[in-house]
């Protein structure tokens, strides 16, 4: 998925959380505040990529990250999200509640657009297996707005 796709998608996850009251938090939350939490995170997980757009700007992190692991594969896995919550919920992070809600809410939309294209993300890595919904065959930012567009208007019918 294109980085513009992954904010589209992003964006529209946040708009049907906060529309379909899914989760208190963002339900209650300031749009401001969830959108731009969404939006924080919404490419973090290709940060094990240099070459994404996270990537080259913070290369420092993401060659050891990839040379480590490769890409997708820690980062676009349930064992860091529940890593990420566990850290979250023990540590005093001076952030709004529904900003961290969004922030989540970024992280996890990211890994599930990845999960719409064939290559599918291994999502209980370190087991290899990787999941897929392939619904986006190749980068098409076309379908990937489409996407995005038909989400924020089932989220509107809220
Ligand atoms: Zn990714």
């Amino acid at each position: 998925m294109t980085t513009e796709g992954h904010i589209c998608f992003a964006i529209s996850n946040i708009i049907l959380i906060k529309k379909t009251k899914l989760i208190y938090f963002i339900t209650s939350g300031d749009w401001w505040h969830v959108i731009l939490g969404s939006l924080a995170t919404c490419l973090l997980p290709d940060i094990d990529h240099p070459k994404s757009f996270i990537g080259k700007r913070f290369k420092w992190l993401s060659i050891p990250i990839y040379k480590l692991f490769g890409h997708r594969s820690l980062t676009h896995s349930l064992l860091l999200i529940i890593i990420m919550m566990i850290y979250i919920s023990i540590s005093k992070i001076n952030v709004p509640i529904d900003v961290i809600y969004a922030m989540v809410i970024g992280y996890i939309s990211h890994i599930i657009a990845d999960m719409l294209t064939p290559a599918g993300i291994p999502l209980f890595w370190p087991y290899s297996k990787k999941f897929s919904i392939p619904i986006i065959k190749k980068s098409n930012i076309r379908l990937e707005r489409l996407i995005s567009i038909i989400i924020i208007i089932y989220a509107m019918q809220y």
